[in-house]
């Protein structure tokens, strides 16, 4: 038997991080929504009692450290499943790139995994299983548009963003979630975004309010260590996007574009700028 999930990359509307705690997570309050640019998993019972992994991509790891790996463990150890199973990662999210690739792939096994064998997990279980592997995991579980708080494990699912364009943009840099996280001076934010003000936008499918109040806090941590992914903001307002913003802890700039006759143009002109372009649409 095999079963196939699709792993969609998820962006943020904003990230705002409130505080640190003193479990040493930060306290954040995220709007995410996904994207139409996913990883294909495939799922393969086998009967001998084992997890092989395997990827087109030659940078990801394929062993205990990869998240699909460890998602599928840890069906296998709370449920007590027997049989082992082959998962096939192709890969099309760009790795370490805010995108929330390995998360994704790991809740698409989770939901894979409960399909094949058969589990009847819930939903809300399968989410709790997905906070024990990363905070992003939960909302990945799900998908569609929500505020993450807490570490991100608390999810409110509201309506989905006006329909646009989203042009992805990832310059050639991998940067670490930790190191950014580490670095950011949560009691020194200048300026939070509101996440009041975006859920307004959103609930009013106000395409330019939404493109107003785009916010990440963690935006100015990393252009301060990577000034190529300032230039890179800067040269997709200048090509036309309507509203831009960093994803997660970057490198991922992305853009909000309302009219298909910008597309084109903005894409081409970004090519120049990296390899890893994509032009989606919103998963609404
Ligand atoms: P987030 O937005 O949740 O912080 P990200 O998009 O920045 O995530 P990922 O692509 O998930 O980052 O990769 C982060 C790290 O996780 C990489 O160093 C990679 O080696 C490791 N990793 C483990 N499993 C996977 C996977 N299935 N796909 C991609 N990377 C993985």
């Amino acid at each position: 038997m095999k079963v196939l999930e699709k792993a969609p990359a998820k962006i943020n509307l904003l990230l705002d991080v409130l505080h640190k705690r003193e479990d040493g997570y930060h306290e954040v309050e995220m709007i995410m929504t996904m994207v139409d640019l996913a990883d294909r998993i495939e799922m393969q019972e086998l009967p001998r009692d084992t997890i092989i992994i395997s990827s087109q991509a030659g940078y990801i790891p394929l062993d205990e450290k990869n998240l699909a790996f460890q998602a599928a463990k840890l069906i296998k150890d709370r449920y007590d499943v027997k049989q082992g199973v082959y998962i096939h990662l192709d890969k099309k999210i760009p790795v370490a790139a805010g995108l929330a690739g390995g998360s994704s792939d790991a809740a698409a096994t989770l939901r894979g995994l409960n399909r094949l064998w058969k589990l009847g997990i819930p939903t809300r279980e399968l989410e709790s299983l997905g906070a024990e592997l990363g905070s992003d995991v939960p909302f990945c579980v799900t998908g569609g548009t929500a505020v993450a708080r807490g570490r991100g494990e608390q999810l409110q699912p509201i309506d989905s963003p006006p329909q646009c364009w989203v042009i992805l943009a990832k310059p050639p840099i991998n940067v670490s979630t930790a190191d950014v996280y580490g670095r950011l001076r949560a009691g020194e934010i200048q300026q939070h975004p509101s996440t009041e003000a975006m859920l307004e936008a959103i609930r009013l499918k106000r395409f330019d309010l939404v493109c107003e109040r785009l916010g990440n806090v963690l935006e100015q941590v990393t252009l301060d260590m990577y000034p190529e992914v300032k230039q890179l903001k800067e040269c997709m307002l200048r090509l036309g996007a309507d509203g831009v913003l960093m994803s997660g802890s970057g490198p991922t700039v992305f853009g909000l574009v309302s009219k298909e006759a910008k597309v084109a143009r903005i894409y081409n002109g970004l090519r120049g700028f990296c390899k890893d372009v994509f032009a989606v649409r919103l998963l609404t």
